[in-house]
This record gives C-alpha cells, structure tokens and sequence, in this order.
C-alpha cells in the first residue's frame, strides 16, 4: 500500500468509452485507455487489505465473491501506484494465463467484494488489470516462453475455449507436447465465437495470444470434431494424456407454442455466425441479420446484451429485451450484503447503445415469453 489515504484522495474513475451512437456503426472495441497517472491514482484507492476479499475467490449465498482465479490484487495494485508496470504483469501472470481476455470480459466479482466497496466505489480493479496487460503486449514484454526440456509425453486437448487454451498453455509450460482440437474453424471457443468482437477483439487480442502459443510449441488442429472425424480410440493410441475441455455447448431451449417458427434463434446462433461472418469480410451473407427488424431479446444476463449490441450493429428497426427477473434496485439491499455480489441495477453497453438510438434502456422486467405468434407463412410475427 504505496499511498496510505490514496482512497480518500481519489475518487473511483474509469476510462471513457467511445460515444453509444458512434461505436455502434463499427465492430471495434469501445474502451479507451486511461492514462499512466490516472491509473496510479487508481491502483493508490487500493487499501492493501489485512484479508483482500478481492482475491479470495468463493461462493457466497451461490453466486461468486471475489476473484475465482486468485488473482494478486493488492500486489499489482500497489505496483501499479509505484510505476513498476514490468512486476507488475509478472505478478499478474502468476495466477492467470490470459489477463487480456479476463480484464475484457469477466464481470469482475473482485469488485463486487473489494472492502473498500462497504462505504465507496470499489477500486477499479478489472481496468488496472486490462491496463497491465495491455501495457504488457505494447512493450514487447509478453514474449514466446517455449518450455526449456521436453518431457517426451503428448497430450491432445479436446477444445481450444479458455479451459483448453489454459490447460495447453499449463502442460506445454511443464515441457509436455500438446495438441489442442477444435471442431470449429478458428481456435478460442466461446473466446472466438461466444463473444463479440467489439467486446473482446478476435484478430488483435485472441489471435495474437493463440499465435504466441503457437510460437511456444502448441498444435492446433481446428475442423476437426473428436468423436466424429478422430475416435477416442485413435486419440488414446496417439497421445500419452488427454483433457478434456469441450464446454457447455447445448442451449437452454424454450420448449412454447411457435418455438419451430422462423426468425426465432437461440443466442449462440446468432453470435457465432455473425463474428465468423465478421472475420470472413461480411460479405459472404451467411449471418442472421437483424437489419431493420423489430427485435426482441429473451433474458437479460450478458449473452443477451451482447445479442443486443450485435443487433444495435446491424441497425435493427426496434428492440426489446425480456428479462425474468424484477428491476434490481440502485443500491445494495440488507439481504444481499457486501461481500456478496452487488444484485443492483447496471446499464451495460448493449442496453446503452439502445437507449442512446430508441431513447431508453431496452428492458422490460418480471416478464417471458408463452407464445410465439405465427404470420401464417411460418414466421414469427409477435411474442
Ligand atoms: S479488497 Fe479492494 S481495497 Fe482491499 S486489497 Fe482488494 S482491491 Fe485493495
């Protein structure tokens, strides 16, 4: 704890994003960087706690409280303050592989449990984060690591989402030959396809850290579904080990009337061939677009607002987003106490890019859907 009254001389700040109205006419990413001095007095707030609920990692009343990977919190937030940007990433890659991924799109649990969140906004601890990395790959400090020995053992990875690229980077690390399969035809998973590219950007910040894994020694081997195109037979006579990190592709179906009917997706549909249409130039047109149509969004959680920001890119027509549960309140309530996650009212980009074109947050609460209505020719007309 470098500055001792840091958090009563500065106020929480984040960086800027770009304007809703503007970044919605593109697909990049919308978060601007704060500067050096803006981000020391940031990581002063941190009050280097006796027990830094930011980085223990657990579940409280089912739902996440602090950091889930133990992240070093207090340790980089004081280097941060102190200038020593360097320690500081090596401090933050001790616990986390892939810091540029997590301080893009983890929804920040640490923040929601930081001490100093009892009485003031948290410290700002997903953007220091962000910003070390970044830092990181700017100045050529994150660099091809290849193991010095080889152990002689294979191991193949069924799935290059974040479990399988964290499990290849941790055995090729441990000197081991590593494969990784994937059944798509870029690496990443949900990195790759699940999310959008304005929130977590596919060429700059997923392909590189693949690119680098490749350089350290790893195999990647995409279109390649096991199971259908390599028998769990012929992976066992060829590898030593396998893991497998496949994830949880299958959807949450909505089982009403009118569910079969045309123009109704499930979310993944959605995103995925939108960014892989994205990254083969667009042109190709094999994508659900939702180009001036009127459209509404089932559930309200983070893959609904990235469907939400993914339809506000297209220029869609109007959009409503259905979400089951009530309005949360603006603050904290006595039943969900610090340091369990804060259940309060947030407006997320995708919800702030809507209410910046259509003139108000998109969501309707306590609601769902019962029925889709057919127009008689096998599209949905209204919910
Ligand atoms: S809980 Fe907050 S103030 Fe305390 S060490 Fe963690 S980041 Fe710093």
């Amino acid at each position: 704890m470098g500055k001792p009254t840091g958090f009563i001389d500065y106020l929480r700040e984040l960086p800027a994003d770009r304007a809703p109205g503007e970044r919605i006419s593109d697909w990049d990413e919308f978060h601007y960087h704060m500067e050096d001095p803006k981000l020391r007095q940031q990581g002063a707030r941190c009050m280097d706690c006796g027990i830094p609920f930011c980085h223990t990692g657990t579940l409280i009343s089912g739902m996440a409280s602090g950091c889930p990977i133990n992240n070093l919190i207090p340790e980089w937030n004081d280097l941060v303050y102190r200038g020593l940007w360097r320690e500081a990433l090596d401090r933050l890659h001790k616990t986390n592989n892939f810091p540029e991924f997590t301080g893009r799109v983890c929804p920040a649990p640490c923040e929601g449990s930081c001490v100093l969140g009892i009485n003031a906004p948290p410290v700002t601890i997903k953007n220091i984060e962000c910003s070390i990395i970044d830092k990181g790959w700017e100045k050529g400090w994150v660099a091809a690591e290849p193991p010095k020995t080889r152990t002689g053992r294979k191991v193949a990875v069924v799935g290059s989402g974040p479990a399988g690229l964290c499990a290849a980077a941790q055995l090729n690390r441990a000197g081991h030959w590593v494969t990784v399969f994937e059944r798509e035809d870029r690496p990443g998973g949900l990195l790759m396809y699940g999310i959008p590219n304005m929130k977590l950007d596919k060429d700059k910040v997923v392909t590189r850290r693949i690119k680098l894994m490749e350089q350290e020694g790893i195999r990647f081997v995409c279109n390649c579904e096991v199971g259908r195109f390599l028998s769990a037979k012929q992976l066992l006579d060829d590898f030593d080990a396998i893991v497998l990190c496949t994830g949880a592709t299958k959807p949450r179906d909505l089982p009403i009337e009118g569910r079969q009917l045309k123009g109704v997706h499930f979310a993944m549909e959605f995103l995925t061939a939108n960014t892989r249409s994205l990254l083969d130039g667009h042109r190709n047109g094999n994508f659900i677009s939702a180009t001036g149509k009127d459209v509404i969004v089932i559930g309200g959680g983070d893959t609904g607002t990235d469907c939400v920001g993914t339809a506000m890119r297209h220029g869609c027509k109007t959009l409503l987003q259905v979400e089951i549960l009530p309005k949360p309140p603006m603050q904290r309530t006595s039943d969900n106490p610090w340091p369990e996650w804060p259940k309060v009212y947030r407006l997320d980009y995708g919800q702030e890019e809507a209410a910046a074109k259509f003139g108000d947050d998109p969501r309707i609460y306590l609601s769902t859907a019962t029925k889709f209505d057919d127009d008689d020719h096998g599209q949905v007309k209204s919910m």
